[in-house]
C-alpha cells in the first residue's frame, strides 16, 4: 500500500477514538484541501497490510480504540488492500469509517478493483470532494456542506441513502 501516514489515536476522524490510515495518492485535487501532500501517487511510503495490521493490533490491545478510519488521499484507489485491513479490523470488533472524494453514486459505478468490496465492509462513508465555497467548520467529521456522513449498513438494507449527519 502507498501510505501518507498513520495516526494511531484520533478523535476527529469519526466517532470515538480511532486508528486512522491516510493513504497516498488523490486524483480529486480539491481547492483548499488540507492534505495536498497526499496527492502525489508516488509520494509517501510503501507499507504492507501486514505491517499496518501489526500496529493496529498493538493499539487495540493497549487502548480504547473504537474503530478504523480510512482516509487520504483517496482510499478507493487502493481498495483491494484496504478491504483486507478493514476485514481484519472488523474481526477485532472495530467499526470502519471510510472517507472519499467520490460520491457514493460515483463509487457504485466505478470500475476499479476492490471498490464494491470496500463499500461492503464500510460502516460509515463520508463522501464527496471538499468544496471551499461550502466549507463549514461547525460540521462534525467533514469539511464542507456537500459532504455526507452516510450510514452504509442502513443504506444497503433500505436501498436508499441514509444519512447520519
Ligand atoms: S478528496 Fe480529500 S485528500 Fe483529495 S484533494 Fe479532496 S480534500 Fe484533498
Amino acid at each position: 500500500m502507498r501510505m501518507a501516514g498513520i495516526v494511531p489515536e484520533s478523535v476527529v476522524d469519526g466517532p470515538g477514538v480511532r486508528f486512522v490510515v491516510f493513504v497516498q495518492g488523490c486524483p480529486h485535487h480539491c481547492t483548499g484541501c488540507h492534505n495536498p501532500e497526499t496527492w502525489d501517487p508516488q509520494g509517501g511510503k510503501e507499507m504492507t497490510v501486514k505491517e499496518v495490521l501489526k500496529m493496529l493490533r498493538k493499539k487495540v490491545k493497549l487502548h480504547h480504540i473504537k474503530g478504523l478510519t480510512l482516509s487520504g488521499g483517496e482510499p478507493f484507489l487502493q481498495a483491494e488492500e484496504l478491504v483486507q485491513l478493514a476485514k481484519e479490523a472488523r474481526k477485532m470488533g472495530l467499526d470502519v469509517v471510510t472517507y472519499t472524494g467520490y460520491t457514493l453514486e460515483q463509487l457504485q459505478t466505478l470500475d476499479l478493483p476492490g471498490v464494491k468490496e470496500l463499500l461492503a465492509v464500510t460502516d460509515v462513508l463520508v463522501d464527496g470532494p471538499f468544496i471551499q465555497e461550502l466549507r463549514d467548520i461547525s460540521l462534525a467529521f467533514r469539511g464542507s456542506k456537500n459532504q455526507r456522513v452516510i450510514n452504509l449498513a442502513a443504506t444497503r438494507e433500505q436501498g436508499q441513502v441514509i444519512l447520519i449527519a
